[in-house]
């Protein structure tokens, strides 16, 4: 194993265990000579494989029975078409909640589907920081399609840690909170992921439907888009990524060892509270979400004065820490603490902090 903790948004570090089983077998997998890369998904012992990955998830999230369970491709924004284009008829108004980047990009491809994409909630700037309005001042249509929300804003560090409390099926991009902590599938509609956070290679993505969702009310939904078609092919309609779905697979199998959601909601809130903590004691470190709706998945924090950011992130890389960088359209620094990552990797991110702090004082 290399000395980096690897803090990227995504794609993000992944189980070291998971990559060695992946390396060990990469050439030999299964006994059958090839790599897993090389073989038809039709193969038995392909489907086998597949189907096992589709339990563990199902068993690591108690997906009641009444979802499917789709792999799929296109990554998370794949799904923001998928969306509207398999449960809301052309003529349908649909409720969206914009909480940041990724439900605002949500919220533009819903707009080629369907009448009017009507915006019931935003982000605003309060006494303690960026907070999302309470949902007594939310703007809710009386007929919504379903509601969209995004729990866990990746870039902005924003979370909306409980769920909502509407009238229409909830639609939820959960792209980079999957997986962190239990969750009761059974109040959504349809859950998705893009798979290069919490699951494995990107490209990837999950979607969890409830059955009575499937039959789209549009004409016209590309097949491959399609949640009845690829439930009725077991996510098959076309070739799918193979070895996408056989590393997620090991994924979800990793999950298990290290005891199930609720043990990874335990240190993934462990790990992010340390952080949050040592930030808010800090006058050189900052973060500016009302600590009610801070991620746990991604700590966005910035440095007192930015001329310094260029420094940091230099000297973070060359003691071993990567993809610290905020995103492109926000800048600072922002820490993603992701499953894979242990809470060693945050507590050497924090001794590196607390090492530049006094460098510069
Ligand atoms: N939704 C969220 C919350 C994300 O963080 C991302 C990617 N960072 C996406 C959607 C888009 O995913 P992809 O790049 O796989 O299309």
């Amino acid at each position: 194993m290399s000395d980096v903790f690897n803090f990227s948004a995504g794609p993000a570090t992944l189980p070291v265990d998971v990559l060695r089983q992946a390396q060990d077998e990469l050439l030999n997998w299964n006994n059958q000579g090839v790599s897993v890369m090389e073989m038809s998904h039709r193969d038995p012992a392909y489907v086998r494989m597949a189907r096992e990955a589709e339990q563990d998830l199902r068993d690591l999230l108690d997906v009641p029975d009444d979802y499917e369970v789709l792999f799929l491709q296109g990554g998370g924004r794949g799904q923001f078409s998928a969306v509207p284009q398999n449960i809301a008829a052309p003529d349908s108004t649909v409720d969206y909640l914009d909480t940041g980047i990724w439900s605002g990009f949500a919220i533009r491809e819903a707009e080629k589907f369907v009448a009017k994409v009507n915006v019931a909630g935003h982000v605003k700037e309060g006494v303690k920081g960026k907070e999302i309005q309470s949902p007594d001042d939310w703007q809710l249509s009386d007929n919504a399609a379903y509601f969209h929300y995004c729990p866990n804003e990746t870039v902005d560090g924003i979370a909306l840690h409980d769920i909502p409390n509407v009238n229409a099926p909830i639609v939820a991009d959960m792209s980079s909170n999957i997986l962190s902590e239990p969750l009761d599938v059974s109040k959504f509609g349809v859950i998705y992921a893009g798979a290069q956070k919490n699951i494995g290679p990107s490209g990837f993505a999950i979607a969890i439907v409830k059955r009575d969702l499937l039959g789209s009310p549009q004409k016209q939904v590309s097949s491959i888009m399609d949640y009845q078609l690829q439930a009725k092919d077991g996510s098959m309609y076309n070739t799918p990524n193979t070895f996408a779905w056989y590393l997620a697979g090991l994924v979800f199998k990793w999950l298990k060892v290290q005891g199930g959601l609720s043990e990874m909601g335990r240190i993934n809130h462990e790990k992010a509270q340390l952080l949050y903590d040592f930030i808010d004691k800090s006058d050189f470190y900052r973060n500016t979400v009302n600590p009610q709706y801070r991620s746990i998945m991604n700590v966005p924090f910035q440095l007192a004065d930015d001329k310094l950011d260029a420094e940091f992130l230099a000297q973070a890389e060359a003691a071993g820490f990567k993809g610290l960088k905020g995103h492109r359209f926000v800048g600072g620094m922002r820490a993603s603490i992701y499953n894979a990552m242990p809470v060693a990797g945050v507590k050497a991110l924090l001794s590196f902090m607390a090492d530049f702090e006094r460098s510069q004082s």
